[in-house]
């Protein structure tokens, strides 16, 4: 089966996500349990955990396929021994938030090397943090975005997130998410049906689809392997509709949240019936 939704806002509280995600007829979503632009929040109150598993149960949405997002000031690769630290603290937290919730995933970027430290050097942090954050929770995924490789950010090479994984020592609780946009931007073509199969093959190859844990369907304003980060609507940038076609009807992409992150709310609804009316009977 086939969970689809979008990264919906959570102000007012994260329980509120919910029934955004349901007014969009989606049955997965993704959020920021925190503002994403700050370190520090409140904990979690017991009333807002005990809401948010209300308005899940409301509205009929699995919490296996809610895919929250971490705080984009985390850096698991820093070369500074300080700010690496207080990453690894906001990660945790992060970890631990998403457990409170009862949810089973957290995605995030790996990290950048900030042209400090060596590629590799940077990679190795990345995986300690992982370890250190998974000895910390009991139950929670860390789950590896692709990134588009902006600037000093690694992961937008498939090796990188295979040499992540090979250094994180619970291989039960590390996945990957695979964003689309950010694949075509990293040089991953997918615009056409003997793309996806090539981009996917290799993939598996060097990935391996066992670690798949989520998708985010974006197309993208920025152009083919230009290593910049612009998401666009579906069908309407650069990729074009054939790789979100084609995941619709492939089963390697069932029973794991695929994530809208495209510009424009509006018309989300949209997409994601779009994106249903080419499921497979
Ligand atoms: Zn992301
Ligand atoms: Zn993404």
């Amino acid at each position: 089966m086939k969970f689809i939704g979008a990264h919906v806002s959570a102000a007012g509280g994260v329980q509120n996500a919910i029934e955004r995600a349901f007014q969009i007829g989606a049955n997965a979503l993704a959020l920021f349990t925190k503002n994403q632009r700050q370190w520090h929040a409140p904990n979690l109150s017991q009333q807002t955990i005990d809401e948010f598993t209300k308005a899940c149960l409301k509205f009929n949405i699995d919490k296996r396929f809610i895919l929250p997002h971490d705080s984009y000031l985390i850096n698991l690769g820093h070369p500074d021994s300080d700010a690496l630290a207080k990453s690894r603290d906001a990660f945790i937290d992060e970890m631990q938030r998403a457990e409170q919730l009862g949810l089973s995933l957290l995605n995030f970027h790996p990290g950048s090397h900030l042209n400090k430290i060596t590629p590799d050097e940077s990679l190795k942090k990345i995986s300690d943090s992982i370890n250190i954050a998974l000895e910390a929770t009991q139950s929670v995924t860390a789950v590896i975005e692709n990134t588009a490789g902006q600037g000093t950010n690694l992961g937008y090479q498939f090796e990188h997130l295979a040499q992540i994984i090979d250094g994180v020592e619970d291989k039960s609780r590390v996945g990957v998410c695979i964003d689309t946009c950010h694949a075509f931007a990293g040089g991953y073509d997918l615009r056409t049906i003997s793309d996806c199969e090539k981009t996917f093959s290799a993939f598996d190859k060097i990935v391996g689809f066992e670690y798949l844990k989520g998708m985010h369907l974006n197309d993208a304003k920025s152009e083919f392997a230009s290593r910049v980060d612009r998401h666009h609507s579906l069908g309407q940038g650069n990729i074009g509709e054939v790789p979100f076609i084609y995941i619709m009807k492939d089963k390697r992409f069932d029973n794991i949240p695929l994530i809208l992150e495209t510009i424009d709310p509006d018309i989300w609804k949209e997409e994601i019936l779009w994106l249903r009316s080419h499921i497979p009977a």
